[in-house]
């Protein structure tokens, strides 16, 4: 059975964009009759900020969802010691090592990684440079010191492979990353503890039997990285982790994009969904342009929409909605 997920990020509200995605993540789960799971990637301080408003978004949009193991949702900051077993053995084995550069991306390692934030690839630098995290940590702490400021904690990386990683997405066809170009090692833990993003994210695909993913093509280019997680992941054949039961199938779905031309964000106020309920937008309405913008009949029912759903009629272009198409929306 194919088995799908909803992952959003409750830092930010739900936009148009990402309704419009978690709706294509829903409709090719149900459309062959699989399960989607919902998984509250929650992972930054505050992280969870916006849940209650996302729970009711997604309510109201009418996306429903199935319990895994018991639990309605599961949410990624209650699973933290699945993620720091699996680490503590990817350091031992020496898949993973620490590493104390200062450098951005440490900062952006806790979210998912989106076109703009997009840096220079790791070097290297840390590589085989410490025997353990104290002497790391001890490092830190001296050079802490002698710059006159609180020491900040180690982070750790993942070895990516040297070796091109290749998949195949639904929308997009073949792909070639070459890691060691691209990104260089990732970053699987933070300095302040918490785990990145990168790393979680494959975690729980894996333990919740992701078979299929949609979401963003934003996301489309750190997917090789993900793959390497999975890689390290199966050469550490952990007794956390359920049996590996294979990739899930990737599925990049075009964003969709502002008056400005830019993907919609938490500046869009005005297209969050909250804001459209509160401004007596109808969930029908608002399903039957979502339906139309990725290539449906004009319906709003949901069940009608998972029997019709077709990879095939998708536009495969970034949408627009701005305002112009929020006006749309105000006629019946
Ligand atoms: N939580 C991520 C986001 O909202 C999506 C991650 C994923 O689907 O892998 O951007």
């Amino acid at each position: 059975m194919l088995v799908g997920r909803l992952a959003p990020s409750p830092t930010g509200l739900l936009h148009v964009g990402n309704a419009r995605s978690l709706l294509l993540a829903w409709l090719a789960a149900r459309h062959v009759g699989g399960a989607i799971h919902l998984r509250i990637e929650d992972l930054l301080p505050d992280g969870d900020l916006h849940l209650p408003e996302l729970l009711a978004d997604l309510r109201w949009l009418g996306l429903d969802w199935d319990p895994w193991r018991g639990h309605d949702f599961i949410r990624q900051s209650a699973r933290s010691p699945l993620y720091d077993a699996l680490l503590a053995d990817l350091l031992a084995r020496g898949d993973v090592y620490p590493c104390v550069c200062t450098r951005k991306d440490i900062d952006l390692a806790a979210r998912a990684p989106h076109v703009e934030d997009k840096g220079a690839a790791y070097p290297g630098t840390c590589r085989d440079r410490f025997a353990n995290e104290q002497e790391a940590l001890a490092f830190e702490q001296i050079r802490a010191q002698q710059e006159n400021r609180p020491p900040l904690g180690v982070a750790l990386r993942l070895r990516v492979p040297d070796a091109p990683v290749t998949f195949v997405d639904l929308l997009h066809g073949p792909q070639r990353v070459v890691l060691p170009r691209d990104s260089g090692d990732i970053v699987v833990r933070r300095k302040d503890g918490g785990v990145a993003y990168m790393f979680a994210v494959v975690v729980d695909d894996w333990a919740m039997a992701v078979s299929q993913v949609v979401r963003g093509d934003d996301l489309l280019e750190v997917t090789g990285q993900q793959l390497a997680v999975y890689q390290a992941l199966q050469r550490l054949d952990s007794s956390h982790l359920p049996p590996f039961a294979g990739l899930p199938q990737y599925a990049h779905v075009p964003l969709v994009l502002g008056d400005d031309g830019r993907r919609l964000a938490k500046r869009n106020q005005s297209l969050h969904i909250g804001a459209l309920r509160r401004d007596g937008v109808s969930a029908d309405r608002l399903r039957r342009w979502l339906a139309t913008s990725v290539g449906l009949a004009p319906t709003g029912d949901l069940a009608e929409l998972a029997r019709s759903f077709d990879w095939v009629s998708l536009p495969r272009a970034p949408m627009r909605f701005g305002t112009q198409e929020r006006a749309e929306l105000d006629t019946p």
